[in-house]
Order: structure tokens, then C-alpha cells, then sequence
């Protein structure tokens, strides 16, 4: 057996590791936390720059509209600008005007005296007059331009009454593909509306027309319309396509990366931690197991070195006397025996080199063998037993030997880990299609928390009686390898202050009939 050095650990604390594990975490969390901060902050940026854009565009997005108009009436006012150049009067204008009303509704004439009630607004350093109905007969607004007369002053405003409801459908493309992207001096360029959706509601709320589909962002902004369509609104949202759109799902990708991140970096410092801590668990069980090795060696042969001198010096007073000094060289004897077997079969196990020999085994006569060996000592120590052995019984397909020695270490535990009452029973049976060998105390037991710990190399269960009692952690963890070697399994039943008791399941020799003895390397169940 390979032993670790154990002096730098002994002292290692758990607040040590936790000091550990506190200096690699908290640094990589505090970049994780600012990683996070700065994209989210980031994010922010990004977004109210976009809700600003977007309210900008809402409002070009009128002024374009009025200038789509514009270019509109101008078109089409050609005939009424020469009626009124050549002094024409109202009626001759009109006249004018009906030539080209095809893409408007009714033509008008303001004479400049009337224009009072009717509204002007600059587009494009052009004036466009527009306004309602005053006597309530037409619903839809007027919209037109200046006509000047022979001596260049104004005579009056010619244009068209027009519906804006259509009008905005069917310009809106146009408004948003020709007016607002190439009209780099009125709109400063806003080539950034190639992906914006424009939508456009009236005064109930629903959509009269929309150029491109709006993806989801909160950076959505609406803005009122004015002038001759002032009961519209105007809704510009980044397209799904949208860089702010395409930057809000990489924040959200590294987000989630940060977070992954940040788990699989508590995740590694825990395990790393808890491999550590295993380790160091491992060292200082070693390290206890050396000093109990030590101490199991030493003193049975400090107590046959004595009776060997007493014998030799013939100190002895009667035949009895001499009788019990030989008695004690043997169970010592017999002690240390079983724990350099222990000892090296552990070794052996562990490094893979202990082969089995598998064979037909009767587990009555393991029992019988073992029993006989172990009978002087359970009598010497004031033990009750019992035996119990079925008529028949499946043979175990098992190595005879190995199985022994499993029996006298569990046999050895009942003795060393019961208290005043002194009870033990042995046995063989089957259960589950498989042949048991058990054995049982009514010692101190075993908490539910330990059953399982026990079968670990080194482990004790640190309870008063284990202090009292001499023991090196092997016996169960080895008797584990041996049957789990065998394909078999150990069980353990057991109640603190009750008793415990010890079954070893193994397969049957039928099910593997007629194959000849078998080797099974030690390590193939472990
Ligand atoms: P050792 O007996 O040398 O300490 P084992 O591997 O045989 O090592 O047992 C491990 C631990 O399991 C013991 O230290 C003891 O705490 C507990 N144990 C084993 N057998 C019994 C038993 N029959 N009753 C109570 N506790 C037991």
C-alpha cells in the first residue's frame, strides 16, 4: 500500500478550503457581475438611442407625407397656374384645375380674399395650403398651391379636395422608400429606415396601411400626424432584421453565455473543492489508519512477548497458569494473523493481483470451518451462539477461502462492537436466488447515516466504542471487495443500540453449471 505524506494536512481546516474556494469564486464572479453590468448597460444604450431614432423618423415620416402631397399638387397644377398667369378668373381656373383632378376628388379655387380659415406650411421652401371644409359639406381636407396672376400676385389658392385616408395607403411606400431615404437634404439621410416598419393608424386605433413587417422591440415610438393628416398616427418599429433588433438577441446570447459562464465556474470550484476535501479526508484516514496499524501490530506483540518471557522464566505457579499464558500467545497470534491477512489481501485487491478461485462452495461447511476457529475466542470472551444451517443448500459458486475470511471479519466485528449483551448468531441460507452467509449482534449497531460509509477503506465510525476498540477501517471494505468480486453483494440490517446484521449474498453454482472452476481477478466487481 502506497502511503500519501500526511504532515501538510493535518492541520488543513475546513475554513482553509473554504478560504480556497471563496479566492478563485469571488474574483470570477466580480468579472461575471461586471461582465453582466456593462452588457446591460450597453443594452440600455443601445436601446434609448434606438427609441430616440425612431421618434425622429415618426416625426419626419409627417413631413414627408406633406411633401409626397406636394409633389403631388404641383404635378398636376400646371394648366391652372397658366389660367391664372394669362388673368384667367375663378371659373377658368376651375376649368383648369377639373383637367387634372383624376388622382384628387373635386377641384377648388380660394380667391386670396377667402383664404382667411385655411392653413399654410413650408415644405421644401414651398408653400402648401390646406385646411377643411368651414360650410361642412366635404368631409376630407383641401389641399393646395399659390397661383400668382399676369403681375405675379397671388390670386388665389388652386388644388383638390382629397381623401387622406387613401391617400396614405397608397403613397406610403413611397413616402418611406423615395422621400424619407433619398431625400438626403430635407430628412438628413435617414438611410437607417431601410429597416424600420412604418405603420400608420387612424383615430380608432386601427391600421390603415404599414410598409415592412415590425419585429418585437421596446424601442418602438409613435408620433401624431399634422396638417391635412392630422387625425393619423405614425408607429416606426425596428424590423426584426434591424441592427438594434439584431444586437438585443447577441445580448441576450451573451448574457446567458456570462450566466453558463458564472455555473460552470461555481460548479468546478465546488467539485474541485469536494475532490480536495476527498483527498485530503483520504490522507488524514490513511494517516489514522497507519497509527492504528501501528498500535494493532504492537500490542499483540507486546502481550506475547511478555507471556513468552513469563514461560520462558517458568513465572508461572500452576499448570492453569502456564494454560493461560499459552492461550493468550495463541488468540494474539491468531489476532495478528488476521490483520496482516487483512492487510495483504487489502493490498492485493486494491492492486488488482488477488485472483479467485471459483468454485462449488458449501457455505454450511465455510460456516462449520470458521465457527471452529472462532468458537475458543467467543467462549473466552463470554459469548453466546448460535448457529443456524438449513438441511439443504444451493452450493455458492465462490472461492472457498476468500469467503472464510470475509466470515471471520464479520464474525471478528460482532465480537468487538457488542456491549453487555453478548449475542451472536451465524448462519446460511438463500434469498433473492442467491445463497447468504449472515451474521448477527446485539452490539451497539449502526446509524442509517454510516451503513454505507462503513464499507469505505479506513472508515470507523467515530463512536465511544470505536476508541475503546482496536480496528484498522479494512475488515468491511475488504469483505465488500471480496463479494462484489464474486458478483455477490453485501447487506447490512442494523439499529444503534440494537444490533447489526451482516448478510453476503452470492450467486449459486447452478446458474454457472457446468463451467469448470473459475478465476475471476479481484478488481472485476470493485
Ligand atoms: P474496524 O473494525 O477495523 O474498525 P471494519 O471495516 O471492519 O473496520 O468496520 C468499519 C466500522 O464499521 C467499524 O469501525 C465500526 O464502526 C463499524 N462496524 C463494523 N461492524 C460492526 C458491528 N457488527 N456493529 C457495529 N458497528 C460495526
Amino acid at each position: 500500500m502506497a502511503f500519501l505524506p500526511v504532515t501538510r494536512f493535518r492541520h488543513f481546516s475546513r475554513g482553509g478550503l473554504i478560504a480556497v474556494g471563496l479566492a478563485v469564486a469571488v474574483p470570477a464572479l466580480i468579472l461575471v457581475a461586471v461582465g453582466i453590468t456593462l452588457t446591460l448597460r450597453l443594452a440600455r444604450e443601445v436601446a434609448s438611442e434606438s427609441a430616440r431614432y425612431n421618434a425622429y423618423v415618426a416625426d419626419k415620416v409627417t413631413e414627408a407625407f406633406e411633401h409626397e402631397l406636394l409633389d403631388q399638387v404641383r404635378d398636376a397644377i400646371g394648366p391652372a397656374e397658366e389660367a391664372a398667369r394669362a388673368g384667367g378668373d375663378a371659373e377658368a381656373i376651375r376649368t383648369a384645375l377639373a383637367s387634372r383632378a383624376q388622382r384628387f376628388e373635386a377641384p377648388h379655387f380660394v380667391p386670396v380674399d377667402d383664404l382667411t380659415g385655411y392653413s399654410l406650411v413650408t415644405v421644401d421652401l414651398q408653400l402648401l395650403v390646406y385646411g377643411t371644409d368651414t360650410s361642412g359639406v366635404r368631409e376630407h381636407p383641401f389641399a393646395a398651391v399659390l397661383l400668382r396672376g399676369p403681375t405675379g400676385d397671388i390670386v388665389g389658392a388652386g388644388g383638390w379636395w382629397f381623401n387622406p385616408r387613401a391617400f396614405v395607403v397608397e403613397h406610403l411606400s413611397n413616402v418611406v422608400q423615395a422621400q424619407l431615404l433619398s431625400n438626403q437634404r430635407l430628412y438628413g439621410g435617414i438611410a437607417g429606415t431601410r429597416n424600420l416598419a412604418v405603420q400608420i393608424f387612424d383615430a380608432e386605433g386601427h391600421e390603415l396601411a404599414r410598409m415592412r413587417e415590425p419585429g418585437r422591440s421596446a424601442t418602438a415610438r409613435s408620433a401624431p400626424m399634422t396638417g391635412p393628416f392630422e387625425t393619423y398616427t405614425v408607429r416606426v418599429t425596428p424590423t426584426a432584421g434591424a441592427p438594434v433588433a439584431i444586437a438585443g438577441r447577441f445580448m441576450v446570447v451573451e448574457l446567458a453565455f456570462i450566466a453558463l459562464l458564472a455555473l460552470a465556474l461555481l460548479a468546478a470550484t465546488v467539485v474541485g473543492l469536494r475532490y480536495v476535501r476527498r483527498q485530503i479526508e483520504l490522507v488524514q484516514t490513511q494517516a489514522s489508519f497507519m497509527a492504528n496499524v501501528t498500535h494493532e501490530l504492537k500490542t499483540p506483540i507486546a502481550v506475547i512477548r511478555l507471556a513468552v518471557e513469563t514461560l520462558e522464566m517458568g513465572r508461572f505457579r500452576s499448570n492453569e497458569e502456564r494454560d493461560k499464558y499459552l492461550h493468550t500467545i495463541t488468540r494474539e497470534t491468531s489476532r495478528l494473523s488476521q490483520l496482516v491477512d487483512n492487510i495483504l489481501d487489502f493490498s492485493r485487491f486494491e492492486s488488482g493481483a488477488r485472483q479467485l478461485r471459483l468454485g462449488p462452495v458449501d457455505l454450511r461447511a465455510v460456516v462449520e470451518t470458521a465457527m471452529e476457529s472462532f468458537r475458543l475466542r467467543l467462549e473466552d470472551e463470554g459469548f453466546h451462539y448460535e448457529v443456524v444451517l438449513p438441511d439443504k443448500l444451493p452450493m455458492a459458486r465462490a472461492d472457498g477461502m476468500t469467503i472464510q475470511h470475509c466470515l471471520l471479519n464479520l464474525l471478528d466485528n460482532a465480537v468487538k462492537y457488542s456491549r453487555q449483551r453478548k449475542e451472536v448468531r451465524v448462519g446460511a441460507g438463500v434469498r433473492d436466488g442467491m445463497v447468504t452467509l449472515w451474521v448477527s449482534d446485539r452490539g451497539i449497531g449502526i446509524d442509517a447515516a454510516n451503513q454505507k460509509r462503513i464499507f469505505e477503506k479506513f472508515v470507523r465510525v467515530e463512536t465511544g466504542l470505536v476508541h475503546d476498540v482496536k480496528g484498522a477501517g479494512l475488515g468491511l471494505s475488504l469483505v465488500d471487495r471480496i463479494v462484489r468480486a464474486h458478483h455477490g453483494r453485501v447487506e447490512v440490517e442494523s439499529q444503534p443500540g440494537e444490533g447489526s446484521t451482516f448478510t453476503l449474498l452470492l450467486p449459486r453454482w447452478e446458474a454457472a453449471s457446468g463451467s469448470p472452476p473459475a478465476e475471476a481477478r479481484s478488481a472485476e466487481g470493485s
